[in-house]
């Protein structure tokens, strides 16, 4: 994990370095090659500058021996001893100037009439009878063709000896220029084998100061001249047709052989190529050549000395001279790796734990939500305009809603009419109280049902400080709800008749009554008692007692108005307060249910019919009724009377 994260990285990493590096080493490395040229320029003009020196020497010196007066004479009189001067003459020349193989006259035939070799230092007289006809050979043939002051140069080859290579190597180049007598009439043609082994030396010689010690020198067609490697040296004349930079190298020799000078970039390296043309003196600015003494050539001369001077610079040279080989840039490309690889190993570290981290922290968040939705209660969360923003799974199902149904809807909107006052009342004081605990709600689920919640919650502030968000958890408590109002139930209703028992009789009479005396309206009490109820139990039996109180209880309730407050007071005994009620109506009031119970026929257990009759007791309340038991007292002294004065019937109570 952390080994692929690393190798990214680092990849990453140094390709972005490589990047932004490259261009400038590039630049470097450019100016580098730029610098290693110029040094080579050097080389370049010097060995150019000795060739064509060397030459200019040559055919000033042939000049100077083709107006000699030895040659003149003798082409003009050919008396013996003007030979005999010219052969000392020539071996004069052949053995001072040291350069010459060959110093020959022939006559306009092709016939030798003057011959010096060179032979052991020392110009040599080759004697009369050995003299040939060289009438056939190119430099008498293309002397004879030349106008009068021109100079023929041959190639530069290795010399033949009776048509074998010479050993040692005998690298020549033939001179040979008409020759004029004293009348201007053509005499002959005078020939000398210059050696050119000198010059070549020189050459190399030159070429090893340089800075990789390579370093050629090419004819027209690609053979070499000169080179380091002796043996690639003379493929021409040595029938080695492969040994030539034009077979090695021929897109460069393409190149080369078509332009004057150049720099030429290979995979391999380096070439820089320059035209050589010994006999062109024009363009050259050596002091030496003067401009007047400029011999003539013959087109096939200036062809035949075609030369190349070419140096090769290898890569591996340029690179050796870059900083990145030295010690101390390969020191600082380490160093940069190694900045770089710590790096990438960092950002791996670092990555790799935030992801740890982050997985971690999703985990702990799943658990989170999984605990929240899930919780065997309800939470959910209100902005501060008590509309949902947040609710969870148990909740939802209780509600029957998706969450889409929810979010962004008003609580009350869930809530009972009761509920929803309730809920205001608690939401505002949560603005203030910051926490409001255990306040009962009944909300209303989607299909109509209703349940019961304690809620609890807690108000959360914004960063100005005002109330934004209440969160709040939801316990359904319906099941203690309903137990609790059963159980009211249970303490406030008869459990025989169904109606009030005493004690809640008292709490909402008591309440009746302060209203009452608080705005001085009307109350009345009725107490009443059936008459011989002991009689009714004997005749029928307890059971049929029973269903004689029933029956009475429900007839009283249904003939009373809502308002007023009905209970069974203690055994057959009964007790009505009649609120808002004048006098004159409590009288008719009474009456009627006296007459109401004396005509009810009540059907028994037994199938048999009972009727009964009551008594009833009146009080009005009077402004001197401070207490509810007052009331009580007067009304069960009425009907104490009205028991005295025979039954069935109603006294009001009179001080
Ligand atoms: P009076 O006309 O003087 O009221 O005669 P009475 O027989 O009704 O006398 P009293 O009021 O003293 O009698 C009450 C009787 O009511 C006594 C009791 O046995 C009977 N009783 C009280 N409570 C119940 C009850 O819950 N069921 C039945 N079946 N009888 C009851
Ligand atoms: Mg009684
Ligand atoms: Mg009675």
């Amino acid at each position: 994990m952390i080994l692929t994260r690393f190798i990214l990285l680092f990849s990453l990493l140094s390709a972005l370095v490589l990047a932004v590096t490259y261009p400038i080493y590039a630049q470097y490395y450019q100016g580098l090659q730029d610098r290693i040229l110029a040094n080579e320029e050097t080389s370049v003009v010097a060995a150019s500058q000795m060739i064509q020196k060397e030459m200019y020497e040559q055919v000033h010196l042939i000049a100077m021996i083709a107006d000699a007066a030895p040659v003149l004479d003798y082409v003009t009189h050919g008396r013996a001893e003007q030979r005999v001067a010219l052969e000392t003459f020539f071996s004069n020349v052949s053995t001072n100037f040291h350069r010459f193989d060959q110093i020959r006259l022939l006559d306009n035939s092709g016939y030798e009439l003057v011959r010096v070799n060179l032979n052991d230092s020392k110009g040599n007289i080759v004697p009369q009878s050995e003299l040939q006809n060289k009438s056939q050979r190119y430099y008498f043939t293309e002397a004879k063709e030349l106008a009068d002051n021109q100079l023929f140069v041959s190639r530069l080859d290795l010399n033949m000896e009776n048509g074998q290579i010479e050993l040692p190597h005998k690298p020549m180049l033939r001179f040979s220029t008409p020759i004029l007598d004293r009348n201007g009439e053509r005499a002959g043609v005078l020939v000398l084998n210059y050696l050119a082994e000198g010059m070549l030396k020189s050459f190399r010689r030159q070429m090893s100061r340089r800075v990789d010690q390579q370093g050629m020198l090419i004819d027209a067609k690609g053979y070499w001249l000169s080179n380091h490697e002796r043996s690639n040296e003379w493929g021409a004349d040595l029938g080695r047709a492969e040994h030539t930079f034009a077979r090695m190298y021929p897109e460069v020799w393409s190149e080369i052989s078509a332009a004057d000078s150049g720099i030429i970039a290979t995979d391999k390296g380096l070439f820089r190529f320059q035209s050589i043309k010994p006999f062109n003196f024009s363009g050259s600015q050596h002091a030496h050549f003067k401009a007047d003494h400029y011999p003539l050539f013959a087109s096939q001369s200036v062809a035949n000395t075609d030369w190349k001077l070419v140096i090769f610079i290898p890569n591996e040279l340029i690179q050796s001279r870059s900083f990145l080989y030295q010690p101390l840039g390969q020191a600082l490309v380490a160093l940069v790796l190694c900045l770089l690889a710590g790096a990438s190993l960092a950002m791996a570290i670092i990555t790799n734990q935030k992801q740890a981290r982050s997985r971690e922290q999703k985990e702990l968040n799943e658990v989170l939500s999984d605990l929240y939705d899930n919780a065997p209660c309800g939470y959910h969360s209100l902005d501060a305009n008590a509309h949902f923003i947040r609710i969870n799974q148990t909740e939802l199902d209780w509600l029957g809603y998706t969450r889409e149904e929810v979010l962004g809807q008003p609580f009350i909107a869930f809530l009972t009419p009761n509920s929803q006052v309730r809920f205001q009342e608690f939401f505002d004081a949560l603005k203030t109280e910051k926490q409001i605990e255990n306040v009962v709600l009944e909300m209303q689920c989607k299909d109509g049902a209703t349940f019961y919640v304690s809620s609890s919650a807690t108000a959360q502030n914004d960063q100005s400080g005002d109330f934004a968000v209440a969160r709040t958890s939801v316990f359904d408590i319906t099941d203690r709800i309903l137990l609790e109002k059963k159980l009211e139930t249970l303490a406030n209703i008869d459990a025989l008749t169904n109606i009030s028992n005493r004690r809640h009789f008292y709490e909402g009479a008591t309440l009746e009554l302060k209203r009452a005396l608080r705005y001085q309206h009307p109350l009345a009490i009725l107490m009443f008692d059936i008459d011989h109820f002991k009689r009714v139990n004997d005749t029928y039996g307890h059971d049929g007692g029973d269903a004689v109180l029933k029956q009475l209880a429900s007839t009283v309730h249904s003939s009373l108005r809502d308002l007023d407050v009905f209970a069974r007071f203690g055994g057959e005994e009964f007790i009505v307060l009649l609120p808002e009620i004048s006098p004159e109506q409590v009288a008719l009031v009474a009456e009627r249910l006296r007459q109401k119970v004396a005509e009810l026929q009540i059907n028994l257990p037994s199938g048999e019919t009972a009727s009964i009759t009551i008594s009833i007791g009146v009080a009005m309340l009077t402004p001197d009724d401070k207490l509810l038991e007052h009331l009580i007292k007067k009304a069960d002294l009425a009907l104490y009377q009205a028991k005295e004065q025979g039954r069935n019937r109603v006294v009001e109570y009179n001080a």
